[in-house]
């Protein structure tokens, strides 16, 4: 693939510049060929004069177009209008432009047409896109994408206009026309043809987690149950004015999508405390305030550029955020890709937003470099070196980095001695309810949950069971209190499978507690049974115990009481009435259930 760049300063001289050009590209025989204009200029008419006049002298190449926020060619700021013709080199190569509008098609109808199109060209590896400044999220249409095959690449922007703000923007092809709302796809592809897309941000996260408690599309409504103006105000000190878009753009918010980090910039603060984002941020996700710092982002780019270079490219489309651009105040707007620079021509715009498929997700992020390296054939080894940065220029500011990182290391800390505390505390918690020697439940908690049961309304169908092993004293006393342990935990388990078994039956509601009332007692409360089933319980748990088999004990057999709730029961009289029932089975010659 080569890259040619038009010289465009007037109609005239672009028109004669474009002559000259095809003369060469007869004498070269060179027909495959596609032409990219970048307009910082948003009025059709001028736009309309450039494609006309290379419909005119290229009647059968075809081309396409957006507007921008500036123009890159070769690493480097370029024209505020900017044409590029790119020739591919080998027969085999191939490439498609399509162009759908947003105002006579859903999002829906566009997504499946690409993805019937992408199944019928079986030779696409890659698909650029151009969107214009869409009215909601990109979301759906990403979604609608994830039905292309695995293997082909996604990447693209959204077009910009020079004014960051506005909701301007179009895009133009020879087969669609000059559009305010259109998608413009490339497809891009053939047996020799090769693609590499990454992204970059280079932004870092600063201080702690937010959850994102609510939030509606774009509009950012509340961070951990706050505001989510408040939280810029209070961590940052940004006021609800009209600098309020400028003051944000250096802390943008991190989150975490589609397994990828993506960085959403504030637009707007509204009135009722919430923020307009540049796209989409779910309810439920997690996100970070961030910074970007200059000499972390350049070592950033510097460490991914590598993967650039290993693959050698002919050529490489870039889509760097209007943001960036206004974040490199001090710099050149193109400052940060330098180390791109010699490794290949290149050609890009200032977006509004950029596309980048990775792990089989398409994502719109914000505040991002996405950088697409296309070839044709084998690797060329003349590629040069990325280019190194000079930092130490940059680290002439280092105190509000420096002070970046430590704020950030520190909140890290903090939430990683949260998260300790947040486990033990839940350790803690089970301990306070939970009986050290049989893991069932203990008496605090039994007790507890009897008197929640008996202050609901439906209290009838709530029964308890309480159990008592029979001459315990004389395991103790004939095998040692050892082995008088192992048959309290055999008791248990026995409790613990009939709960497990019965929560099983309703689907795991917990409608079946069993605890450790003292010593070898046991309580095993039913809720929402009949009182049949507690009784037809009590007897498979006494069955079960009696032929329970120790290792070193003869044999052991409990005794049961059973009864159910009434209406004017207190925990009182209650557990006194199955203690009764308990205390008959004993006197009635023990190893038997009676019901109350
Ligand atoms: P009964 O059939 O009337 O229940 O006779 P029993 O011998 O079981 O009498 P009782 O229930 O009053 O005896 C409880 C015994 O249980 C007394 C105590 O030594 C023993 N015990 C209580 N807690 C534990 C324990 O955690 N481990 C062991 N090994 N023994 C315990
Ligand atoms: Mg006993
Ligand atoms: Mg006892």
């Amino acid at each position: 693939m080569k890259q040619f760049q038009i010289e465009y300063s007037t109609l005239e001289m672009f028109t004669k510049n474009l002559t000259t050009f095809k003369d060469w590209c007869h004498s070269n025989k060179i027909s495959k060929m596609m032409f990219q204009i970048y307009s910082e200029i948003l009025e059709p008419d001028p736009i309309n004069a450039i494609c006309k006049t290379i419909e005119q002298i290229f009647p059968d190449a075809p081309y396409m177009g957006c507007s921008t926020s500036g123009n890159i060619v070769n690493c480097q700021l370029s024209s505020s209008v900017t044409i590029i013709c790119t020739i591919f080199e080998l027969p085999q190569s191939q490439f498609k432009i399509f162009q759908y509008d947003l105002s006579k098609q859903s999002v829906d109808a566009i997504t499946k047409q690409i993805v019937e199109e992408t199944k019928a060209n079986i030779w696409v590896k890659a698909i650029e896109m151009y969107f214009t400044i869409p009215e909601t999220s990109t979301t759906r249409f990403c979604d609608g994408m994830k039905d292309i095959a695995p293997d082909i690449q996604i990447f693209g922007g959204v077009s910009c206009s020079n004014d960051i703000t506005s909701d301007a923007s179009c895009v133009f092809s020879k087969i669609g026309g000059f559009s305010d709302k259109s998608i413009i796809i490339l497809f891009y592809g053939g047996e020799d043809f090769y693609v590499e897309s990454i992204k970059v941000t280079g932004w870092k996260p600063l201080g702690r987690k937010f959850h994102v408690t609510k939030s509606n599309g774009s509009i950012l409504q509340e961070l951990d149950g706050i505001p989510a103006y408040d939280v810029y105000n209070k961590y940052l000190n940004i006021k609800n004015d009209e600098n309020f878009f400028y003051n944000t753009l250096e802390f943008p918010l991190f989150y975490e999508h589609n397994n990828t980090t993506i960085l959403r910039t504030p637009v707007a603060s509204n009135a009722d405390g919430s923020i307009t984002m540049s796209s989409d941020i779910d309810v439920g996700s997690v996100v970070r305030i961030s910074y970007g710092d200059p000499a972390t982002i350049i070592e950033n780019i510097e460490e991914d550029s590598k993967k650039i270079y290993t693959f050698q490219p002919d050529l490489l489309h870039i889509f760097s955020c209007a943001a960036r651009r206004t974040f490199w105040t001090s710099q050149e707007p193109t400052y940060e890709l330098m180390p791109f620079k010699e490794m290949s021509p290149s050609v890009g715009f200032f977006s509004h937003g950029e596309f980048l498929r990775t792990t089989g997700d398409l994502n719109q992020h914000n505040v991002t470099l996405v950088i697409a390296a296309m070839r044709e054939g084998v690797k060329k080894p003349c590629v040069a070196a990325p280019a190194v940065t000079n930092t130490h220029q940059l680290s002439k500011v280092p105190l509000v980095s420096r002070l970046a990182t430590f704020i950030s290391v520190t909140s890290l800390e903090l939430e990683n001695i949260n998260n300790q505390l947040e486990q033990v505390n839940d350790k803690l918690k089970v301990a306070s309810i939970i009986d050290g020697l049989t893991g069932l439940y203990n008496r605090k908690e039994i007790q507890t949950q009897i008197e929640r049961e008996l202050s609901n309304v439906k209290q009838e169908r709530f029964s308890i069971i309480m159990l008592d092993i029979d001459n315990f004293k004389q395991v103790n006393d004939t095998y040692g209190h050892q082995q008088g342990d192992a048959v309290i935990i055999a008791l248990a388990k026995i409790l613990h499978n009939e709960r497990t078994l019965l929560n099983n039956r309703t689907l795991f509601s917990e409608k079946f507690s069993a605890g450790r009332w003292g010593g070898e007692e046991f309580m095993l409360l039913m809720r929402d049974t009949d009182f049949s089933s507690a009784a037809f319980a009590a007897e498979l748990i006494r069955q079960c115990f009696a032929n329970t088999n120790f290792p070193n004990v003869r044999p052991q057999t409990i005794s049961i009481g059973v009864t159910q709730a009434k209406e004017d029961d207190t925990i009182d009289t209650l557990c006194s009435r199955v203690d009764d029932a308990l205390y008959q089975a004993k006197k009635g010659g023990k190893n038997r259930v009676v019901v109350v």
